[in-house]
């Protein structure tokens, strides 16, 4: 498809996902690993993500929105999957007759879940969320009791099952962060109350990749790593990729569209943010912040460095990044050609940027910068399961 075309491509090692998922779940000890695969698999594709984290040995599947757990289940994935986040009218019936584990993170969600049980005749399998102190989704602790007699009365009466119990952290990536040991009393207590109010839990979970990756003790019985997954470190201020046995799997690269020799004092790209010094070699690249490159990332071409490799050259943007494209400053020397392959990050294995390095020239996390790139930049997938 696109993929022969379009002049830049967003390659996706799957293996680097499978020996990822493999040290996370060696790394996690007696708990499992519920790979989180929403937002399109941060970015790298949900399905054959999922597929890699799968023969990596994770043992269950997340997401955020049902429609991607439901994309999961077309696919054929049989592993269980877990979805957590809607909004009233959601798909309820779909998730439970495509064996979909629900999160009850609100007293509303139970009622319209089991309105959808009594419309299918399917049990529902549902994990309850506490909001231990991030603030976003999760029953109040205060809410708690009633949610609990609510969802085993309803297990009960044979409509549910409670399958789960878990919660969310605000700090992970700040291990020492007082919230961290706080929100971790709260999960026990939440814990202990459920079980002394007759839950039967399969799995109670806590740890994201940070951590997973940094403290035991939260573990449980599941972890949800996401970010780690694709091989990015959530504490890039405490450790890279290869510190915790990771490797980052998407390199994003592009062909120069053209380049020409330009005199010097030419203005570049919109509002000539950048004007060249010099007579120079200007490089057009055909990707812009529709696909996903940061438009914050304009006029870095005089930043050390910079976050684009052109052969063995680090370069940033000259000008602004426009929608489709943007222009680097070759230099007056510059022996590249139409059709070069530029790559914008990768591994960071051959000396290219990293994903971690665009986030810090944007001042954003890596997450942010794998998920944006566009739906139009084709995937293209190595050690694909045949
Ligand atoms: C996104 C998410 C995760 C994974 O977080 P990472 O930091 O990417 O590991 C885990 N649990 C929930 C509820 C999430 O929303």
């Amino acid at each position: 498809m696109g993929a022969v075309t379009y002049p830049a491509r967003a390659v996706v090692d799957l293996s680097a996902i499978r020996s990822n998922v493999a040290a996370l779940d060696e790394r996690a000890g007696n708990a499992g690993v519920l790979a989180v695969v929403k937002a399109d698999g941060y970015g790298h594709g949900l399905v054959p993500a999922a597929l890699a984290a799968l023969d990596g040995g994770a043992a269950w599947l997340g997401t955020a929105q049902l429609d991607e757990a439901l994309e999961l289940r077309a696919a054929g994935i049989t592993a269980p999957v877990l979805c957590w986040l809607y909004a009233p009218g959601a798909r309820f019936a779909d998730a439970l007759l495509a064996d979909v584990d629900l999160s009850v993170g609100a007293p509303w969600m139970l009622g319209e879940i089991l309105d959808a049980v009594r419309a299918t005749g399917r049990t529902a399998r549902l994990h309850v969320k506490v909001d231990t102190g991030l603030g976003r989704s999760g029953v109040m602790p205060r809410d708690l009791p009633d949610v609990l007699d609510a969802v085993l009365a309803a297990e009960a009466q044979g409509l549910c099952r409670m399958v789960g119990l878990w919660s969310h952290l605000a700090w992970a990536d700040d291990p020492g962060h007082p919230t961290v040991r706080a929100q971790t009393q709260v999960f026990a207590d939440a814990v202990a109350l459920a079980e002394s109010r007759g839950a039967r839990l399969e799995v109670r979970h806590l740890a994201n990749s940070a951590a997973t990756l940094t403290d035991p003790s939260m573990h449980y019985d599941l972890v949800r790593p996401g970010l780690a997954v694709y091989g990015l470190s959530p504490v890039p201020h405490l450790g890279g990729p290869a510190d915790y046995g990771l490797r980052p799997a998407m390199r994003l690269e592009a062909e120069l569209a053209l380049t020409k020799r330009v005199p010097a004092g030419h203005g570049v790209s919109y509002g000539h943010a950048y004007t060249t010094p010099r007579e120079t070699v200007l490089g057009v690249v055909p990707i812009g912040y529709a696909d996903g490159v940061p438009r914050h990332a304009s006029g870095t071409a005089a930043a050390w460095g910079g976050p684009v490799q052109v052969g063995d050259r680090r370069l940033g943007v000259a000008g602004r990044v426009c929608m489709d494209q943007f222009v680097l400053d070759l230099g007056p020397w510059a022996t590249e050609a139409a059709g070069d392959t530029v790559v914008l990050f990768g591994p960071g294995e051959h000396g290219e940027p990293t994903a971690q390095d665009w986030a810090e020239v944007v001042g954003t996390i890596s997450y942010e910068i794998v998920t944006r790139v566009g739906a139009r930049v084709p995937r293209v997938y190595l050690e694909e399961r045949a």
